[in-house]
């Protein structure tokens, strides 16, 4: 069975002082028991404090970001070697928004996987499609060719790779994929995965869905079939919310 996951990615949000504080309620409520693996995605200049705050708890703290360089002359850039001297267990990469804002795609993110591996850091590889995509009947093909474009040949276990699928048009929007959009991308997803890596690894690997999960609508996206959890964003931000999703997985 993969892995159950849920990240909070909390973006350009908050000061230090509300991350802490923001962690601290996370950890406050979360159950003992939980039924799924918790990570923290906080901007880099928190990192730091939150990953003191969260040692020897249940929660693993991510970045957002990471450089597709190993070192050198690359002002403002922070590299893969940093973060796993930090404590870093997990990495966003190819956020939609990097992918839109930041023109990242194709080498520059097959680069960034390969900093991340080196260091040991598991990157949470996000895709996705627009609107105008979908519409045009082309989400499949998207997907696959950014899939394509990034993952590594090969991979030893499952646990190397975290996929995130977030549809584009449902990042931020408050407009959900129907459970049955989404798992049927995730059964793509899944598909390649397994057509890449066989099915004792591709079979395996954790597969997120993303695009303004709730407390609403959570239960019944993980409840379908290859949806191994979600990627939050807006409602990681409030630690009533996020932990209401975490508990879906109950
Ligand atoms: C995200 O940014 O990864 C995300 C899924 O955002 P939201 O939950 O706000 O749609």
């Amino acid at each position: 069975m993969p892995e159950k996951i849920v990240a909070g990615n909390w973006k350009m949000n908050t000061l230090p002082e509300q991350g802490l504080t923001l962690s601290e309620s996370v950890l406050g409520a979360l159950p003992e028991i939980l039924g799924c693996k918790v990570i923290l995605c906080p901007p880099f200049t928190h990192l730091d404090r939150v990953i003191r705050l969260l040692k020897g708890t249940s929660v693993l703290p991510g970045s957002q970001n990471v450089s597709a360089y190993k070192q050198g002359a690359y002002t403002g850039e922070v590299s893969a070697d940093m973060l796993a001297a930090m404590g870093i267990q997990y990495s966003i990469v190819g956020h939609s928004e990097r992918r839109q804002y930041f023109s990242e795609r194709g080498d520059t993110l097959k680069n960034k996987l390969v900093r991340l591996k080196e260091v040991g850091i598991i990157p949470i590889f996000c895709v996705g499609e627009t609107l105008e995509e979908r519409e045009s009947g082309q989400e499949g093909t998207v997907v696959l060719t950014q899939l394509n474009e990034a993952l590594p040949e090969t991979l030893e276990n499952s646990t190397e790779l975290v996929v995130a699928y977030e549809p584009v048009w449902a990042i931020g929007t408050g407009k959900t994929a129907s459970p049955e959009q989404a798992s049927e991308m995730h059964g793509v997803i899944r598909q390649d995965l397994i057509h890449r890596y066989g099915s004792s690894i591709g079979g395996e690997i954790s597969i997120l869905y993303g695009g303004s999960v709730k407390p609403d609508n959570a239960a019944e996206l993980f409840s379908m079939d290859d949806i191994d959890g979600g990627l939050i964003g807006g409602a990681a931000l409030n630690a009533a919310d996020f932990i209401s999703i975490i508990k879906a997985f109950k």
